[in-house]
């Protein structure tokens, strides 16, 4: 199934992201967590592609293994980065064969050093030039990343809007945006993109704090924002994941209330690899 045709319905969607496991523990975790998901009948789930240094053949095995052992909808992730024309067709062949519809087209994060390093050998700058590329064969449904708090490596967000712009030009059919904290970002980058004359969905992403410590990391790494009032409740208990978790989910369940009723065509939610905290958020505003 096309995602795209979810949102034609009017449906809204309802996705969870894995990443590919590392070893066998986390592999056995994966696998009670995807289980608990399931019974929430998710729309689609996504796989990420050499994110934090995962192998792209583990991708591959777990993308295929929920789409055609458990039959679920699937969305993999796929990046340009060091990718030449010939890998990229190969791997289109592959999503294909194995009836994976659905890509989100990515250029991926540059190696030390970025674009000027002589380390990125792709054929594809830009996403928006491998959204060219597979859009031109007409064989799957497309999304591309969006950043309500603008790409960290964007001059201003009136480019990166800009350039949003040409990736759906070019043929994205909706949009999953970054993680956020701070629903007034996501509201005004919808805003900003309608007005550029974006119109497909934009599906905003949702991770739930579950450990303060580790979410300060992945901030500042993609550079969205924790407000500081949530900031001022977190920071008392970082040691203590229970509390956290609380006040975590609890944030959470008020940001996708006020997504949903204020208009987002569905939800993404960033699992890392967890379930409890999405299955308690998820009950919670269905
Ligand atoms: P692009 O759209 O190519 O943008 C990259 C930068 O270049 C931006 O600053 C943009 O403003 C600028 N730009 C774009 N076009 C032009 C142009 N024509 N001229 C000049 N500047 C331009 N990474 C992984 O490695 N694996 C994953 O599985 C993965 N999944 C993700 C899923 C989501 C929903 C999101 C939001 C991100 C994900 N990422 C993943 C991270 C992503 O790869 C990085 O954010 C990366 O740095 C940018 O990717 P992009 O596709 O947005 O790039």
């Amino acid at each position: 199934m096309k995602i795209k045709d979810l949102f034609d319905s009017g449906e809204k969607t309802y996705s969870f992201e894995f990443f590919p496991p590392k070893n066998f523990s986390s592999i056995l975790e994966l696998g009670i967590n995807v289980g608990q998901l399931m019974n929430l009948s998710p729309s689609f789930i996504s796989v990420t592609y050499g994110a934090g240094g995962s192998t792209q053949d583990a991708s591959f095995n777990l993308i295929d293994y929920i789409n055609n052992k458990i039959g679920l909808v699937t969305m993999a992730h796929y990046t340009c980065v060091n990718a030449t024309k010939e890998k990229v067709a190969q791997d289109l062949d592959f999503f294909q064969e194995k009836n994976i519809e659905n890509l989100i087209l990515l250029r991926g994060d540059l190696p030390p050093g970025g674009a000027e390093s002589g380390k990125n050998i792709s054929d594809f700058k830009y996403a928006s030039d491998l959204i060219e590329y597979v859009a031109s064969q007409d064989r799957f449904c497309i999304a591309a990343a969006g950043y309500p708090e603008t790409h960290p490596e964007s001059s201003s967000s009136e480019k990166d809007i800009q350039y949003l712009k040409h990736k759906v030009d070019k043929g994205a059919d909706f949009v999953v945006t970054q993680l956020f904290f701070d629903n007034n970002y996501y509201f005004d980058f919808v805003k900003r993109a309608r007005k550029a004359g974006i119109t497909i969905p934009i599906v905003p992403g949702i991770m739930p704090i579950t450990n303060f410590k580790q979410i300060k990391k992945f901030t500042q790494m993609c550079g969205a924002k924790i407000p500081e009032t949530l900031v001022q409740q977190l920071e008392p208990h970082q040691e203590d994941l229970g509390k956290t978790y609380d006040i975590g989910v609890e944030f959470a369940i008020n940001q996708c209330r006020e997504l949903l009723d204020k208009g987002a065509p569905g939800l993404h939610f960033y699992t890392l690899n967890k379930s409890r905290a999405t299955v308690d958020i998820f009950t919670s505003i269905k």
